[in-house]
């Protein structure tokens, strides 16, 4: 059974973002602000369970800012700053790791 999975990250700028299992090797940078990454969380998805952090785990610092189009026949919405978020601390993965537990 080939391994399947991907790992969530945070960068040095509170930006998050998520990168295939098999992107091993190589420095890892943020793909919005070229910073280095300061958190990182394996989903190993194998058994089609992996367990993710997720973006709605973590504590926001600043919003996300869209640039909304202005043809109402359009609408889209263009990311222009992602939303910056705090490293979990040493006591928010222990809880994580917990709750990982308990479903396994
Ligand atoms: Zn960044
Ligand atoms: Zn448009």
């Amino acid at each position: 059974m080939s391994y399947e999975g991907y790992e969530e990250f945070l960068c040095e700028n509170g930006h998050y973002f998520t990168l295939p299992e098999f992107f091993c090797g190589g420095e890892i940078k943020c793909e919005y602000c070229g910073g280095s990454e300061v958190w990182s969380n394996e989903v190993d998805e194998t058994n089609g369970e992996g367990f993710c952090f997720g973006p709605d785990r973590l504590r926001m610092k600043t919003e996300a800012e869209y640039y909304e189009c202005q043809d109402p026949k359009c609408g889209h919405k263009t990311l222009i700053k992602p939303a910056t978020y705090d490293t979990p601390t040493i006591e928010e993965m222990a809880e994580f790791e917990l709750e990982m537990e308990k479903v396994s």
